[in-house]
């Protein structure tokens, strides 16, 4: 029978990638080390640091939370957890009361805020015209969700953002950055550029993790898993993309980490020439490449829709 090859204890996990057994203890004892490793090699926190962690509820957020607090709160950087109420009735609020029991398990501060409050409507309103637009559910949110974890952060007031994005993630975003000919994008995925257009820096610290070892990670820390999913959950290519990294992985165990190599390789070479040329958006003043930001011009269609779903009559200029 194998051991784990670190300690010779009871097997729990194999990394078909390295042939690499462990057990539970050397297994949970290696994501925390891979991820201060890539702090590390990444620069990502200083000592004097205020570490927002961006937390959704889900079971890489939260185990992200969980994972920064074992290292970072004995170093005495301080953390913070920030959530977004997208306003979805029946999914949102029991993230919420996931992310609000971890964080208070580990004794840090959550800073709440809602798409309600910041832009006027709720997700369910938002979505309620879906069928009229062209960009998915989730990319329509995703425009928001950064504007309100960015809200956030400057509320908790953080100096760096972190985010759970996994191996998976990052590989899954670069691949589709090339399928939609996003080539300039490229460098903004770069771990070490600073994107000015977020008032907090953003980094990864779970970018060289397979999702599959979080999700492990989070069920032995006995992370509580959500039961429902989100409603507007539609991810277009993205799953797709997904799909076929994991069958390549499936037959070729370490594929994914090479593709991230290469990702950063290609994104290090990029990252020069792809520095945002940006104006203030003339309605909120934030960075934007044509005058108006991405969450202003959305924003002005939502409520043009929220407002004649709630007054019909006084709608289509009558
Ligand atoms: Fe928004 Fe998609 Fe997340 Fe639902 S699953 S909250 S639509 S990003
Ligand atoms: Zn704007």
């Amino acid at each position: 029978m194998s051991v784990c090859t670190r300690c010779g204890g009871k097997p729990f996990y194999t990394r078909k990638y390295s042939g690499e057994t462990l057990c539970a203890a050397c297994f949970k004892h290696s994501i925390t080390e891979k991820t201060r490793r890539t702090v590390s090699k990444y620069g990502m926190f200083g000592p004097h640091d205020r570490i927002a962690v961006a937390v959704s509820g889900g079971k890489d957020s939260l185990s992200l939370l969980k994972v920064l607090g074992e290292l970072y709160l004995p170093r005495r950087n301080e953390i913070v957890a920030i959530s977004v109420d997208e306003g979805v009735a029946g999914y949102r609020d029991e993230a919420l009361e996931h992310a609000r029991a971890v964080a208070e398990e580990l004794d840090v501060e959550q800073v709440v805020v809602s798409y309600k409050d910041l832009f006027g409507f709720s997700l369910d309103e938002a979505l309620d015209w879906k069928e009229e637009r062209s960009v998915s559910s989730c990319s329509f949110c995703g425009v928001f969700r950064r504007r309100a974890i960015d809200e956030a952060a400057v509320r908790a007031k953080a100096t760096v953002v972190a985010t759970a994005h996994n191996l998976d993630d990052y590989v899954q975003t670069f691949v589709m950055n090339l399928m939609h000919g996003d080539v300039a994008r490229l460098g903004w995925l770069d771990p070490t550029y600073v994107d000015d257009s977020f008032p907090v820096r953003r980094v990864k610290p779970f970018m060289e993790i397979y999702e599959e070892e979080i999700a492990l990670y989070a069920f032995q820390a006995g992370i509580p898993f959500q039961s429902v999913s989100c409603p507007y959950m539609h991810e277009g290519l993205r799953s797709e993309v997904r799909d076929y990294l994991n069958m390549m992985e499936a037959n070729h165990p370490g594929m994914k980490n090479v593709l991230l190599r290469s990702s950063l390789d290609v994104i290090s070479r990029f990252a020069r020439s792809s520095e945002k040329e940006s104006t203030p958006c003339r309605s909120c003043g934030r960075p934007s490449s044509n005058g108006l930001c991405n969450v202003c011009r959305m924003k002005a269609v939502v409520e043009e829709h929220v407002n004649m779903q709630r007054n019909p009559r006084s709608a289509g200029g009558g």
